[in-house]
């Protein structure tokens, strides 16, 4: 690795030389100092730090299901890749940043969820919380110098959207990468383009002359080899001053340039003394960001963390934390916060293996709890003979490809018994898993019980209930939608009809399982998760009826072999092979430089009376950028087509938003331009081409969802991948992946493959969903471990009453698995 330096210092140079050369107006504010001269508040030189770090990229929230990939460009040259830094995507819980989530996961929580027993209701948890956490769940603001501004950018970042930021967040926000500052040349023996440390006498301040303010400010340096002129734009002079007293050393870190044959340093990264340097961390690491916040200002809060962070009651085994070497959960978050060595920087590192283990450990640990929760309590079989589910596939235009059929076999068997049924079923995009769901639906109510089908989002619980409509008439069901938008005289109506058993089948958002939400006799609850996940979402349903069974529907595009230690182990149904009739997409990587092209293909489309996606990139860190992009080229091809163009984006409220999907399913708009938010699910079979602009800065799972959009029908579909040349390589690998193949599980396996390849791009496609810590490609593989243990452990203390299971207790807190918590006071 670090044998690389010399080309990537290259690289970075140019660009934060580029940068500052190209734009010597750049207003600069230095604000204050602190007392290791540190630039505590800067104003858009981020710009430049958030280019070493590439930080930015990383802001994503798995709720957007949106996450965008990272530009084409190889990682940028001193940042050497320690993680995918990926976060954002992962969500610990779907109650964590229930309301004000854009992208898909819009209207996903809706309504009331007062009685849903999440990490979203704070009180009562707060109070069943172990005090000894407090400092760790104490609001960033507690911390010194983070106002309310900086609260919300803090928010932002952490993908804290409702609820105050909290130390703990931070802690988890792990560094990206890191700038090497142990090259500690003499200024004779500094190689240009580098970053380097070097200590310095400050011989004379050369200020921009009054005529010319915008001149930079020229500081000239030397030692005892030769001599460096350290350059600032729009800096203020008596900051500077008081910064670089001459006669004084000062060690200044930086990339040093060769401008005019002589030494230069624009804008160092870090200017310290003699004091300063002790604590000068060398190898420094970089944080993902998001616009607005300095480094400086997040290495100082992710300090001030750090200092608050108690030491907890250990809970792993001790036998286990020998063995593997791993150092105690505050020791671990200091050693990847403050890095000693290269390997303290790798997800592979004992003190990041730690943690992720320790969540898994968390989250298995809830799996079991919700798992041995559901067992216990004894279910009732609803046998039928079948006769509506005859109905209904007589009804149907098509057959039922094999896996259907076995997956129908099997949940009929599960229904039948007594106990409980915990089933997944795991299918691709497309795969067909609706009708599924739906003929299991049938099964209990032919035996004179009441079903339940969940939906994430209020656009698909319309179109679930769409597509059920005409099935449901045919085999005399009666059906019912509730979401948050049913309100007043219909709401009553529909209530009443669930209470005293007039409905059969009732779909909806999570307004289902509000409080008031009584049913008559629930005996199945289908939960369409997509892939989120919701322990607790799918408890507060399973808990609507006495012994409901449970059916969760995933499109989790994660490699098989980790489908159940990830769910928890649930029985699994697999939906592999395409409904017959199906048409392959054709697929193609066209360059940017094609729009031209691209455009009128998609108007010769448009004539053949096809129905066209066109999807714009997410432009990570801001989504008003993201909706700049789309309305722009909405646009644009709105006044090519005029009327048949529309647009759907995350911002639009829920009722707009099915509007546009609703014309546009109707055939009424024939051009969709549209953000990440038609990901999840929507069905419109005639929609047969689909554009992706900025194709490279989307994940490979997130691609593969998008373009399951199309060839639904039985026309052939085309997906036009357009993307910005030069493809990095792993850009151009994922690409590739997509054109050769539409299996979701091969390129699920591809996608982790890519990803171990270490490429800190393809890691920041898709993480584990559900993890903050873990990193799939680094950790996977500890994940039985973390299952097996979670067995023993509740085999062992079933209620975790003893001092290791009060200390796990934290540990579901610390990993938000804390729902879990409940399970075991509810006995
Ligand atoms: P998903 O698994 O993504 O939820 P859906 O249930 O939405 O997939 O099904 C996708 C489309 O495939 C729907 O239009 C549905 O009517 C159709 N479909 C489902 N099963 C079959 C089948 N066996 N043959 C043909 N089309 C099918
Ligand atoms: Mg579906």
């Amino acid at each position: 690795m670090e044998g690389d330096q010399p080309a990537q210092h290259g690289r970075i140079m140019r660009r934060r030389d580029g940068f500052i050369a190209d734009n010597p107006r750049i207003k600069l504010g230095i604000g204050d100092f602190d007392q290791t001269l540190e630039l505590v508040e800067l104003g858009d030189i981020e710009l430049v730090d958030a280019g070493i770090g590439e930080a930015a990229d990383d802001q994503i929230h798995f709720a957007h299901a949106a996450a965008p990939g990272a530009e084409q460009e190889p990682p940028p040259p001193l940042v050497q890749s320690c993680a995918g830094a990926f976060r954002h995507l992962l969500e610990s819980t779907d109650t964590q940043t229930p309301k004000a989530r854009t992208g898909p996961g819009q209207g996903y929580i809706e309504g009331d969820e007062g009685n849903v027993s999440g990490p979203g209701t704070t009180s009562p948890k707060a109070s069943m919380r172990p005090t000894v956490l407090n400092p760790l769940f104490a609001s960033l603001s507690s911390l010194p110098g983070i106002g309310p501004k900086l609260e919300k950018l803090y928010a932002r970042l952490l993908g804290r959207d409702t609820e105050p930021p909290r130390l703990i967040d931070l802690l988890f926000h792990l560094p990206s990468g890191f700038v090497d500052r142990r090259n500690q040349p003499k200024l004779s023996e500094v190689t240009p383009d580098s970053v380097v440390t070097v200590a310095v006498t400050i011989d004379k301040h050369r200020p921009a002359p009054p005529h010319r303010p915008r001149a930079p400010y020229n500081i000239e340096a030397s030692d005892d080899t030769n001599t460096l002129t350290i350059t600032y734009f729009n800096a203020r002079k008596d900051y500077l001053q008081k910064m670089f007293p001459v006669g004084e050393v000062r060690y200044v870190s930086g990339i040093a340039t060769l401008y005019d044959r002589h030494l230069q340093m624009v804008h160092p990264d870090r200017v310290v003394d003699a004091e300063g340097f002790k604590n000068l961390p060398l190898l420094d690491p970089v944080y993902p960001l998001t616009e607005g916040l300095h480094p400086n200002q997040l290495r100082k809060a992710i300090d001030g963390a750090l200092e608050r962070l108690p030491a907890l009651t250990e809970w792993q085994d001790r036998d286990w934390l020998a063995l593997q070497a791993y150092p105690s959960f505050d020791e671990a978050l200091r050693r990847l916060h403050r890095p000693q060595s290269l390997d303290d920087l790798s997800p592979e590192n004992a003190a990041w293996s730690r943690l992720a283990y320790d969540e898994f450990l968390a989250g298995q640990l809830a799996l079991a709890l919700l798992r041995a929760h559901m067992r216990t309590r004894a279910g009732r079989g609803s046998a039928a003979e079948g006769l509506l589910r005859g109905r209904i596939i007589a009804a149907l235009p098509y057959a039922l490809t094999p896996s259907q059929q076995r997956a129908v076999t099997d949940i009929v068997a599960d229904l039948a018994q007594p106990q409980r049924m915990l089933r997944l079923l795991h299918g691709d995009v497309g795969s067909g898993k609706t009708v599924v769901a739906l003929l299991a639906a049938a099964n209990v109510i032919e035996a004179g019980r009441q079903a339940a089908f969940m939906a994430p989002t209020e656009i698909l619980a319309r179109q679930h209930f769409a597509t059920i409509a005409p099935l449901a008439r045919a085999a005399g069901m009666r059906l019912a939608i509730l979401t948050g938008r049913e309100r007043g005289r219909e709401r009553e109506d529909i209530l009443s009809g669930l209470a005293i058993g007039e409905i059969d089948l009732i779909v909806g958002t999570h307004a289902l399982f509000q409080e008031h939400v009584a049913f008559h006799d629930l005996a199945l609850a289908i939960v369409d998760e997509q892939h989120r996940f919701g322990v607790h979402q799918r408890l507060a349903l399973a808990r609507k009826g006495e012994a409901v069974d449970l059916l969760v529907l995933t499109a989790t595009p994660i490699p098989r072999t980790l489908v159940l230690t990830y769910f928890g182990d649930m029985d699994v149904s697999e939906l592999r092979e395409k409904p017959a009739g199906r048409q392959k997409v054709d697929t193609r990587a066209v360059p940017l430089e094609r729009l031209a092209e691209t455009t009128d293909a998609v108007a010769r489309a448009l004539k053949a009376g096809r129905q066209v996606y066109w999807v714009c990139p997410l432009v990570e860190e801001s989504e008003s950028v993201d909706l700049a992009a789309a309305e722009a080229r909405f646009t644009i091809l709105q006044k090519r087509f005029g009327t048949a163009v529309d647009l759907v984006h995350g911002r639009m409220r829920g009722p707009e938003k099915d509007r546009a999907m609703e014309r546009f399913a109707k055939g009424e708009t024939r051009l969709l331009v549209a953000t990440t938010v038609i990901e999840v699910g929507v069905d419109v079979p005639q929609a047969s081409v689909m554009v992706i602009e900025h194709a490279e800065r989307f994940g490979l799972a997130q691609l593969h969802q998008l373009r399951g959009r199309i060839g639904r029908g039985a026309e052939i579909s085309t997906c036009i991948l357009l993307y910005k040349a030069p493809l990095g390589p792993t850009a151009k690998a994922r690409l590739a992946i997509l054109r050769d193949t539409e299996d979701g599980f091969r390129i699920a396996e591809e996608d982790l493959r890519l990803r171990g390849q270490g490429d800190v791009l393809g890691a920041r496609q898709s993480g584990m969903p559900g993890f903050r810590v873990a990193r799939i490609e680094a950790h996977a593989a500890l994940l039985p471990a973390a299952r097996d243990d979670a067995a023993l452990v509740l085999t062992r203390d079933p209620k975790l009453q003893s001092p290791r299971g009060q200390a796990l207790r934290q540990l579901l807190y610390l990993f938000a698995r804390d729902e879990a918590v409940s399970l075991l006071s509810a006995g």
